[in-house]
C-alpha cells in the first residue's frame, strides 16, 4: 500500500505530490492525460503571489499586465493601470510550461507522475483508499482528489457539487499587438460574467487570448464577440474551435471526507469574482498536504483529523469567498444601464485611487468593502439588493 494517491496532474495535484513527497512519503499521481500542461484551458493571468509556493522563471511568462480596460455595455470604458501599485507583478503564464515544471518538481522530489492514467473509480474504506485506474488497482493510505472540473467523484464520495458552476470557452490567435487586459461587459456580451481579450507573445508572435465566462452556452456568445467588426479587424488569422470548460465559483458543501481532500478546482475553489483559480489550487494544495503530514504523524485518516484541512482553508479564504461571492451575486443583477454607469463611477479618480489603494490580485475583500462605501458605486450596488 502507498502513502498517498493523487487524482489529477494540474496545480493542485503537482504541488500537493511534491510537498508530501518531499516529507519522505510514498506519493503516486495519476494523470488522465498523455502530457502534463496539454490541453491548455486556462488564460494564465496570476501574480508573483504565487511565488510563495513555487518559482516562476521569465521564459514561463507569455506577457506582463499593466493595464485593465473595463468595456461598458454601451461602449465607454475605464483603464485601470496595475503597473502604479507598486505592490504586485501580473503577467500571463504559460501553463503548459508552468504545469510541466511542477510535474518536474514533484518527480525530483521523488513522487511517482503517471501519466496516461485515468482513475475510474475510487472506494474509501476505513483501512484504505482503492483506485481503479486504466485496468490497475492501487491502494493508498490517502487520497488527494485534484482532478479539476470532474464532479463524479464528489458527488458519489458524499462531498456534494460546486455552489455555482458557469460555462467558459476560450481560443488563442495571432492578432495585432495590444496593450493591457480588457474585459467587456453586458447581459448579451456574456450574462452573468464578462468576456476577456489579454494579449500575449508566443514564439515572438503577438497573439490574443480570447474568451467568456458566461451562464448559457459560452461558445456562442464567444463566437458572437469574435464575429465584431471591431474585434474581426484585429485577428490575424480565423479561430478555431474554442476550448469550452466548466467553472467553478463557489467551493462544495464539504471537501474532506475520511482518508480523502478535495483542492484546487476539484474543491471549487477559484474566486467568485473572476473565476482565477491558479492561486487557491496552491494555496489550497499546500493546505491539504499539511493536513496529510498530521494525518501521518498522527497515524489516523478520519474526518476529525482531516476536518483541519476545511478548517485551514475556511480561516485562509472564508471571509473572501463570501465578500466576493456576494458581490457577484448583486453585480449580477444589474441592467446594462447600470453596468454603463458602475464603469463609468470607476473612472473618476476617488475610485482609482480607492482602488490604488486596496486591490490585491488575489485578495480582493478589501477594494469591495472600500468600493461599497463610495457613494455612487455603494447606490448603484445597493438597487440591485432589492430585485
Ligand atoms: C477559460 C478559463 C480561463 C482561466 N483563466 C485563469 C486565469 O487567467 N488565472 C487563474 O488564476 N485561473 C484561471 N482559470 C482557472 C484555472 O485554470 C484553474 O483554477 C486551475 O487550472 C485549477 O487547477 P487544478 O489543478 O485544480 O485543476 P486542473 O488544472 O483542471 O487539473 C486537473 C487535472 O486532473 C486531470 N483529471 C481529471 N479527471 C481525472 C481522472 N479521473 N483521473 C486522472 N486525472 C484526471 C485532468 O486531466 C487535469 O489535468 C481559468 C479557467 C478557465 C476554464
Amino acid at each position: 500500500m502507498i502513502d498517498v494517491a493523487i487524482v489529477g496532474g494540474g496545480p493542485a495535484g503537482l504541488l500537493s505530490a511534491s510537498l508530501i513527497a518531499e516529507a519522505g512519503l510514498e506519493v503516486l499521481l495519476l494523470e488522465d492525460h498523455d502530457d502534463i500542461g496539454a490541453p491548455t484551458h486556462c488564460t494564465g493571468i496570476a501574480s508573483l503571489e504565487i511565488a510563495e509556493f513555487v518559482k516562476i522563471p521569465d521564459e514561463m511568462i507569455l506577457g506582463g499586465v499593466t493595464r485593465a480596460r473595463l468595456v461598458a455595455p454601451g461602449g465607454g470604458h475605464t483603464d485601470t493601470r496595475w503597473d502604479g501599485f507598486g505592490k504586485e507583478r501580473l503577467f500571463v503564464l504559460d501553463r503548459a510550461a508552468f504545469d510541466r515544471s511542477l510535474a518536474e518538481r514533484a518527480t525530483r522530489s521523488g513522487a511517482s507522475v503517471l501519466t496516461g492514467s485515468r482513475v475510474d473509480d475510487i472506494e474509501v474504506t476505513r483501512e484504505r483508499v482503492t483506485l481503479h485506474a486504466s485496468g490497475r488497482q492501487i491502494e493508498a493510505r490517502a487520497c488527494v482528489l485534484a482532478c479539476g472540473v470532474s464532479y463524479a467523484f464528489q458527488r458519489r464520495l458524499g462531498l456534494g457539487l460546486p455552489g455555482q458552476l458557469i460555462h467558459t470557452a476560450q481560443v488563442e490567435v495571432d492578432a495585432d499587438p495590444s496593450e493591457g487586459v480588457e474585459i467587456y461587459f453586458g447581459r448579451s456580451t456574456a450574462p452573468d460574467g464578462f468576456v476577456w481579450a489579454v494579449p500575449i507573445v508566443r514564439e515572438r508572435r503577438p497573439r490574443l487570448k480570447l474568451g467568456v465566462m458566461a451562464r448559457g452556452n459560452a461558445a456562442e456568445h464567444l463566437r458572437a464577440f469574435l464575429q465584431r467588426p471591431d474585434v474581426r479587424a484585429r485577428l490575424h488569422e480565423e479561430p478555431g474551435d474554442p476550448i469550452r470548460r466548466l467553472l467553478p465559483l463557489k467551493p462544495l458543501p464539504r471537501t474532506y471526507t475520511e482518508r480523502l481532500l478535495a483542492v484546487g478546482d476539484a474543491g471549487g475553489f477559484t474566486k467568485p469574482t473572476t473565476g482565477g483559480g491558479i492561486f487557491y489550487s496552491l494555496l489550497t494544495a499546500s493546505l491539504a498536504a499539511e493536513t496529510l503530514l498530521e494525518a501521518f504523524q498522527a497515524g489516523r485518516f478520519d474526518e476529525a483529523i482531516l476536518a483541519g484541512y476545511e478548517r485551514a482553508w475556511n480561516d485562509r479564504l472564508g471571509q473572501e469567498l463570501r465578500v466576493a461571492d456576494w458581490l457577484r451575486g448583486r453585480l449580477t443583477r444589474l441592467t446594462d444601464v447600470e453596468i454603463d454607469r458602475l464603469i463609468a463611477a470607476a473612472a473618476s479618480n476617488d475610485v482609482q485611487a480607492l482602488v490604488q489603494r486596496t486591490a490585491r490580485f488575489n485578495w480582493h475583500r478589501d477594494v469591495i468593502v472600500a468600493l461599497l462605501r463610495q457613494p455612487t458605486i455603494g447606490a448603484l450596488l445597493a438597487r440591485s439588493l432589492f430585485r
